[in-house]
């Protein structure tokens, strides 16, 4: 699979389109140009999300 920040616009809409059909969540957003993926494979670096419990200062 392509890397999602080099996918078209028209290929992130089907693709995002697709992780909520799947009922998906984004474990990963790329530090580069900001888009999310549920497969650090398909960002070009990644950055894992933390979903749960954030620490508060
Ligand atoms: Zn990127």
């Amino acid at each position: 699979m392509k890397k999602l920040c080099r996918l078209k616009r028209q290929e992130i809409h089907t693709h995002v389109r697709m992780l909520a059909v799947e009922g998906r969540k984004p474990k990963f957003v790329c530090t580069l140009c900001g888009r999310v993926a549920s497969d650090r494979r398909q960002l070009c670096d990644p950055l894992k999300i933390r979903s749960h419990k954030r620490k508060k200062k």
